[in-house]
């Protein structure tokens, strides 16, 4: 190798240093690793040149083309090292999650149509002077039928199609022995709304094996139909605010006389009649009546200083003529597109 040729060696050297240097990233690097080092690369075509040589001159050749060539494996390594950090950070970078951030498509939560129901009655209630009690949902069969004038052999019994635990407690078929407690503990005047889950073995359009009830109970000296009458009539026309036609059928439950069903003027048509209310222009709302002595005395209030009137609502149905809903199901199934709606 001459003098020529070991300049240009330095300066094919300094050439690549130059170039690998200024790559910008990898596969810009990696053309320029075959360029050099490929099969047809300037480096493998040096050597090749060494052939021609004298074997003295072709030993100091090949040890300084040899050297050249690691040198630039070298750098070349370094740099792609370099290159492929910087990549590295890169997408760490634009992947980074910034938990500080607020999440996207936020919706604003809202209540369950079944609770704003509850609380609009609930607070109807209280503006009226009732307090609100709650009792247990796994009951005794005193409290859930005995107490409440059904004994065991009642036909009444066949109606609430309970869910019985295997001890025979069961979960409770209405919000009624909240009101025998309330009674066992309290002394007149009693004047309480008692909302809570019921179950029974019933599901259907209109039915569901659990739902709500509030149960409504006053006892007092010298309560009478009449001022339960007043009590629902405001109560509905608060509720569903407007004026409201009501009326009480004569009906039968073993724990009031005598005992009513109440109809409301039917919200949909304003008592024109609709298929909502079967063209009749009226909608059952609620069961209701006096107190039957025979619970009074379960309890030990005296029937002959005491009269109390009791009412019971399903509030899925006080919900559902709201809202306008036609199936109570829809309560439950959790659908947002339903559930949306309501807020
Ligand atoms: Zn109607």
């Amino acid at each position: 190798m001459t003098g020529t040729d070991t300049h240009n060696l330095e300066q094919l050297a300094a050439d690549a240093r130059g170039r690998i240097a200024a790559c910008a990233d990898l596969p810009a690097l990696e053309a320029l690793k075959v360029e050099l080092f490929g099969k047809k690369g300037v480096i493998t075509a040096l050597l090749k040149t060494l052939g021609g040589l004298a074997p003295d001159e072709r030993r100091a050749a090949g040890a300084r083309i040899n050297a050249v060539r690691d040198e630039l494996a070298a750098v070349l390594a370094e740099r792609q090292a370099t290159l492929e950090q910087a990549a590295l950070d890169a997408q760490l970078a634009a992947g980074r999650i910034d938990v500080t951030q607020p999440g996207r498509g936020q919706q604003p939560g809202g209540l369950h149509p079944v609770s704003r129901a509850r609380r609009r009655i609930e607070a109807l209630f209280r503006n009226a002077g009732f307090s609100v009690e709650d009792g247990p949902e796994v009951e005794d069969d005193w409290h859930n039928f005995e107490a409440l004038n059904i004994p065991a052999d009642h036909p009444a019994r066949a109606m609430h199609d309970t869910f019985y635990f295997p001890d025979g407690r069961l979960l409770r078929t209405h919000t009624s022995p909240v009101q025998v407690r309330a009674m066992l503990r309290e002394k007149p005047p009693l004047r309480m709304i008692m909302p809570g889950r019921v179950y029974r073995c019933d599901s259907d359009v209109t039915h569901t094996p659990m739902f709500h009830q509030i149960e409504g109970l006053v006892v007092d000296e010298g309560v009478s139909l009449a001022h339960l009458r007043s009590v629902l009539h405001h109560f509905v026309e608060r509720f569903f605010e407007r004026k409201l036609g009501i009326r009480f059928r004569p009906s039968y439950f073993p724990f009031t006389e005598p005992s009513a069903e109440v109809d409301i003027e039917c919200v949909f048509c304003s008592g024109q009649g609709c298929r909502v209310c079967k063209n009749t222009g009226w909608l059952e709302i609620a069961g209701c009546g006096m107190v039957h002595p025979n619970v009074l005395r379960n309890v030990n209030i005296d029937t002959e200083r005491y009269t109390g009137y009791a009412f019971g609502m399903g509030i899925e149905r006080l919900a559902m003529l709201r809202y306008g809903v036609n199936d109570i199901r829809l309560y439950f199934e959790n659908d947002l597109r339903f559930l949306r709606q309501f807020g």
